[in-house]
């Protein structure tokens, strides 16, 4: 088979505007750069009205273009299967609309709110829970729609972290971000702000220098980048973490376990670890969320806690992230994991450890656990931070 078109194209690859104005997002685009599958061009032929397709080219380079099973390529080429919903999948899975007391708000936590400030991301993953809300027109949340956010979260003081996601934040403009960042953080109950980001893994070459300066004045901020499978962390990708590292923003990574994909114990162990020596901390495994036309992709929760037991014990406690599910309809997300209690008592509980031996733990005779000094602590004079805003 030959094909007509590089799969790397044009001057600017380490640019990373150009990288968004050069995205990969037809079927014809697609078929000149590698021989789709069947169901695979009957996804693309299916897509246009339908769901979003679009790959940054640094992205694309990294598709096995023989092998249909490649995960990076199962992320972004979508598949015949998302027309098919299964009873239960949810335009909106996870009750986000129905939470929503701004525009661009979901406050589902007592303390904490997340802030979806675009619908744009670089590429669209095809397991997307928010696919309902991204990338219809590529529009940014309008200027009084933010405002109006923004307004909410000054006027609720139990709001102490604040998420920002969309969409993907770091597709802004730099002004554009500080403009959010500075509006959050001239906010005196907001403690800590988080962004999610897909960037340092499909458009590495987005964190720059002058991202990573101007992030650095909104401390004590927070990112949570969300890399799927090894073969995502290139040179380039492991570089974007470190300079974000390097610029004291504390990483954190939330994995989406994806049948075919991830959902293998020699690749979680890969991810995980590799991770860990970009300065990446693994915080979240979700399993897939019902979200419509994503159903192909999710894993049994058996599956998931299989494969949770594999990691526990195996590789070091920092590689593990929680195992969770959230919940459909908004109930929140729910840690889930292998069961190591074998026997509870007043006396001892009996575990199993992660070579299935068993083990007592005896328990002490008082049970009181008071904390006799919180008294004086939390009276206000001694609390370095005397604030609690939690209701
Ligand atoms: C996931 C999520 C959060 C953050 O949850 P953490 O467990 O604190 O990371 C906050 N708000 C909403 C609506 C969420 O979905």
């Amino acid at each position: 088979m030959t094909l007509a078109l590089p799969i790397i194209d044009g001057d600017g690859f380490d640019d990373w505007h150009w990288q968004l104005r050069n995205r990969i997002t037809g079927k014809d685009e697609i078929a000149a750069r590698l021989p789709l599958t069947a169901d695979e061009a009957a996804g693309l032929d299916a897509a246009p009205g339908q769901f979003r397709v679009a790959i940054t080219p640094y992205y694309f380079s990294l598709i096995d273009r023989d092998n249909p099973a490649c995960p990076v390529r199962m992320q972004v080429i979508p598949s015949a299967r998302e027309l098919q919903n299964e009873p239960g999948d949810l335009a909106d899975p996870l009750g986000e609309d129905s939470h929503s007391p701004a525009t661009g708000i979901f406050h589902r936590y007592p303390d904490r709110c997340l802030l979806l400030a675009l619908d744009r991301c670089a590429i669209y993953c095809r397991h997307c829970n928010r696919r309902r809300l991204v990338g219809k027109e590529e529009s940014p949340i309008s200027r009084d729609d933010l405002e109006e956010a923004l307004d909410y979260i000054r006027r609720t003081p139990a709001i102490r972290d604040v998420l920002v996601s969309g969409g993907d934040p770091l597709t802004l403009s730099n002004a554009r971000l500080e403009q959010i960042l500075a509006a959050l953080r001239a906010i005196p109950h907001v403690e800590i702000i988080r962004i999610g980001t897909r960037v340092p893994v499909v458009l590495p070459m987005r964190v720059d220098d002058a991202l990573c300066t101007m992030l650095k004045k909104y401390h004590p901020l927070y990112i949570n980048t969300h890399f799927n499978h090894p073969k995502e962390l290139t040179p380039l990708a492991r570089a974007a973490c470190e300079k974000l590292a390097d610029a004291g923003i504390p990483l954190g990574n939330q994995t989406v376990l994806l049948r075919g994909v991830n959902s293998s114990v020699r690749v979680l162990r890969k991810l995980f670890t590799e991770l860990l020596r970009c300065r990446v901390r693994p915080y979240y495994l979700f399993q897939g969320d019902v979200a419509a036309g994503t159903s192909h992709l999710r894993t049994s929760v058996e599956t998931g806690i299989a494969l949770m037991q594999e990691l526990r014990g195996h590789i070091s406690g920092l590689a593990i992230p929680h195992l969770v599910i959230d919940t459909p309809g908004g109930m929140g997300k729910v840690s889930i994991g292998p069961d190591y209690v074998v026997a509870r008592g007043p006396d001892k509980w009996t575990l199993r450890n992660y070579e299935g031996k068993l083990v007592d733990y005896p328990q002490p005779a008082d049970k009181d656990a008071t904390c006799a000094y919180d008294e004086v602590y939390f009276s206000g004079s001694q609390a370095p931070h005397g604030h609690e805003h939690t209701p």
